[in-house]
């Protein structure tokens, strides 16, 4: 397990904005998760350990990139666009022979050109006439068709950094160049925890006052999507002792430990005892709606995430920290590009100023192509159908006190948010 400086965690008590919690998290002094050999089929998901070069040109031969006939543009001329058809090439079966001025051959996609040819006519675009003629149109350039050899990449390039999460294209690209396995960082496994005596797995019967545990089974679904390796240690119950030597015991195993519910300041709320009695914890007492207090701490060389029991507020607040702490664990480096839109707010409302807010948000497009964004109906926090409604989360700035339809407003689509 990576080793945790005592003190990463540590904050003081007063309120901190959004920005600096992820200063903070961005500044761990977070040992690197080591590299793991991973067959390409299944490697989807992870963060390249290592920069990628090729070895090899891409596509290693000048090919057709069409079904046609391929020639000599210099031998064309006036009277010759017609050209003897003499062999074929296909893909994997290349023609052996020599084309001459006034020749050509038969050529499939990915068929590589012989000596000397340098153009490729669609066999649309041609006409076959007796003899083994073939009529080429006059209007193609030098070079039509044919794909370079190196095109795509050349032997010896940087093809990804070091860093790079592997998306379906970037897997492509590396089968391209020929690699079966690939080093990557080692996914940061993560054990996760409900806590509270109300709550009972889905699939048993209810009692009275019991609830089904979401956040687990939401949780789980979530730190996967975000490149984490999960383990399940089920739900605790609100007993201290239970809960500390839980925790204990999974630090071993785990680079994270997630907990949901039990750090409010109630009565029933001994998450945050447990973890101070056998680790350290702080609580990050960040400017946001929805979440209480984030707890923040760890347990032997383990950190520890304490996220609120309201289930809304417990996937936010994931999203928002969480996925920035298993990027940094890894090294992952952040994709450029889009990561909020604005769009025109389809609702009104006034806000408390000093804090940021997220909103469950859907956005879509007007028939004039603008973007459009609408907020559900309830802000409260237990209302997961907020979540299952929502395409996104709108996300009001600390200084904002007041949104009138039509206002432009910031929006992050859950595919952002999760990538
Ligand atoms: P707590 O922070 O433990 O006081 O919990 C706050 C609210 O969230 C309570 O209504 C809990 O019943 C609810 N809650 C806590 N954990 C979960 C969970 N895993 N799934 C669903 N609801 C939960
Ligand atoms: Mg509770």
């Amino acid at each position: 397990m990576p080793r945790l400086p005592n003190d990463c965690f540590a904050i003081s008590s007063e309120m901190i904005s959004v920005g600096e919690a992820l200063e903070k998290i961005a500044s761990l002094d977070l040992p690197g998760l080591p590299s793991v050999s991973v067959p390409l089929w299944d490697a989807e998901g992870y963060i390249l350990y290592s920069d990628i070069h090729s070895s090899i040109n891409v596509p290693q031969a000048g090919n057709s990139a069409v079904d046609g006939y391929a020639f000599a543009f210099s031998g064309l001329g006036q009277e010759t666009y017609c050209l003897k058809c003499i062999g074929r090439s296909a893909a994997g079966d290349p023609f052996k022979g020599v084309v001459k001025s006034g020749e050509c051959i038969k050529i499939f996609t990915g068929a590589i050109l012989p000596d000397g040819c340098d153009t490729i006519a669609m066999i649309e675009d041609c006409a076959e006439l007796e003899g083994e003629l073939v009529r080429i149109p006059e209007s193609l350039k030098k070079g039509a068709n044919f794909r370079q050899a190196g095109e795509d990449i050349k032997a010896g390039q940087l093809v990804l950094k070091a860093g790079t999460r592997l998306r379906p294209q970037e897997i492509g690209q590396l089968a391209s160049i020929g690699k079966a396995d690939i080093e990557a960082v080692r996914k940061p496994v993560i054990g996760l925890f409900s806590t509270g005596d109300e709550l009972l797995d889905p699939g048993n019967a209810v009692f009275p006052g019991s609830v089904f545990d979401s956040n687990r089974f939401m949780l789980n679904a979530l730190l996967r999507k975000c490149g984490a390796d999960v383990i399940d240690f089920g739900i605790l119950e609100d007993e201290q002792q239970a809960v500390a030597s839980a925790l204990k015991k999974a630090a071993d195993q785990c680079d994270i430990l997630v907990t949901s519910g039990g750090v409010s300041m109630g009565d029933e709320d001994h998450v945050k005892a447990a973890v101070e009695a056998i680790g350290s914890l702080n609580f990050w007492r960040i400017a946001i709606k929805p979440g209480r207090p984030l707890a923040m701490g760890q347990i032997a060389n383990t950190a520890f995430i304490g996220l609120p029991g309201n289930p809304v507020a417990s996937m936010v607040c994931a999203l928002m920290f969480i996925r920035p702490l298993i990027r940094r664990m890894t090294r992952e480096i952040e994709a450029s590009g889009l990561k909020a839109v604005m769009g025109k707010a389809r609702f009104s409302m006034i806000k408390k100023p000093g804090r940021r807010e997220w909103l469950r948000g859907r956005a879509g497009l007007s028939p004039d192509g603008s973007l459009f964004i609408e907020k559900y109906t309830s802000d409260g926090s237990g209302i997961i159908s907020s979540l299952t409604w929502a395409n996104g989360i709108i996300e009001l700035p600390e200084n904002l006190e007041q949104i009138k339809e039509g206002d432009p407003i910031r929006f992050l689509s859950f595919t952002e948010l999760f990538g």
